[in-house]
């Protein structure tokens, strides 16, 4: 029914390309391609053991952004699946629109040079892909991604106004190394060592970053997993649901972080081995983040040994026929049941999979339009639908418990 484009061949691509193949009557055609042809082909092996599926691979870098769209003009894909690095986001939008091909990914752009995202970067072509006929589906993952479609859920079925959302995520696993992160390092640290900051009243409130003194944390009893130290964190959903979700007055992220984790991040970040700017070393310039990122386990291949769940969900606050209700929408996925299925730990699994709904809610024409899109613009019913035949589950539950004010 439609050929595919799928760009990275790490944690999150490995997954992605394994729930096409097991969905082979929509992406009759998968391409996988990386700067590394031999990490696709390693993917594309399994899947071809597998499932009996048979990929192509190719070698490209996404950020020559000429190489990419002959790539493209010769491929004559319907979708490109972005799930490189954020870094390449503008790129990948660029070729999409030179080769006319529609674009979903995963995670918003960030300048290589500044550890800060937001989505202006790339709401800004929402003209060129209006223009040229074109969707483009941003933050795709879990969150964002199923975050934001948990929201558009709980605003279409469960309320008349939504006042205030909190993202909870939880990852309860162990996956056996002192320390270590569950997507690419570089990204992953520059995500949680940025100033906090969350949506109150129309405005952004500032507080300090995790590691720092006064970081908000509390504890959160989450299902299945139990009470788990959670701190406030940035997270690049809260900008697009807090235009999207009407009526809302505040919005967080928090996110749990072990004492050993922040322990390790705390001294690494104290010698400088998070820094972003170049540094001299032995003649040449280094940046110290992406010399640790290079020392570090690789999140794909974490999955191993991996035991414990993820739980990530929504709780909303709000209002329905008159009446005060506060739900509870989540998730809980297995470390040790992603490996079996595709050998892929749940921070990737639970990533890979909701892109892959997404691409099919393109491909099949539940979600259509031109422009740049969120996901929580995009109807969510099928996806939901979806999420639980292909492997992520969800409940929702009257919420009871604690929330800080
Ligand atoms: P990895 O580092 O494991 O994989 C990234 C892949 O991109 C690698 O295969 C790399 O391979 C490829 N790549 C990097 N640069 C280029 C380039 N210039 N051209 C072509 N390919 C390139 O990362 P993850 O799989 O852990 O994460 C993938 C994405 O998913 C990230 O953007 C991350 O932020 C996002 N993510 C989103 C989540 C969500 O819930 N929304 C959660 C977790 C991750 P090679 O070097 O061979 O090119």
């Amino acid at each position: 029914m439609a050929k595919i484009v799928i760009i990275g061949a790490g944690g999150v691509g490995n997954v992605v390309a394994k729930k096409c193949a097991q969905n082979a009557h929509i992406f009759t055609e998968i391409w996988l391609v990386s700067r590394d042809e031999a990490k696709c082909r390693v993917i594309a092996d399994e899947i071809a053991k597998q499932y009996r599926v048979s990929l192509q691979t190719a070698a490209v870098n996404a950020d020559d952004v000429q190489a990419l769209t002959n790539l493209l003009q010769k491929i004559r894909p319907e979708l490109v699946i972005n799930v490189a690095l954020p870094y390449q986001d503008l790129h990948i939008m660029d070729a999409c629109l030179a080769a006319g091909v529609n674009y979903l990914d995963t995670a918003n752009y960030e300048p290589p040079d500044e550890a800060h995202f937001e989505y202006s970067h790339q709401w800004a072509y929402q003209e060129r892909f209006r223009d040229k006929g074109l969707m483009a589906v941003l933050g795709c993952g879990f969150d964002p991604g199923v975050t934001n479609v948990f929201c558009a859920h709980a605003q279409k079925h469960l309320f008349d106004s939504i006042e205030s959302i909190d993202i909870l995520d939880a990852n309860a696993g162990d996956h056996g190394h002192p320390f270590a992160t569950n997507f690419n390092p570089e990204i992953n640290i520059r995500e949680v060592t940025q100033v906090v900051r969350h949506w109150r009243d129309g405005k952004w409130l500032e507080t300090p970053a995790i590691l720092d003194e006064g970081a908000a944390h509390f504890s959160f009893d989450y299902p299945v997993v139990g009470p788990k130290e959670s701190y406030l964190l940035y997270h690049e959903e809260m900008e697009s649901l807090a235009k999207h979700i009407r009526g809302l007055k505040r919005i967080r992220f928090w996110m749990t972080f072990s004492e050993n984790y922040l322990t390790h991040l705390k001294v690494l970040n104290n010698v400088g081995m998070t820094r972003i700017d170049p540094v001299h070393f032995n003649g040449q310039k280094i940046i110290p983040l992406q010399f640790l990122k290079a020392l570090l386990p690789d999140p794909g291949g974490l999955g191993a040994n991996y035991s414990g769940k993820t739980v990530i969900g929504c709780v909303f606050d709000g209002v329905k026929d008159g009446k005060r209700l506060k739900k509870y929408i989540y998730n809980v996925c297995d470390h040790a049941e992603a490996w079996r299925e595709v050998q892929a730990q749940a921070v990737s699994y639970t990533t890979g999979v909701p892109t892959m709904i997404g691409a099919m809610m393109m491909l099949t024409g539940v979600w259509r339009g031109v422009g740049v899109f969120n996901v929580e613009q995009l109807d969510p019913d099928r996806f939901m639908n979806e999420l639980s035949r292909c492997g992520l589950p969800w409940q929702t539950l009257d919420f009871t418990g604690y929330l800080p004010e």
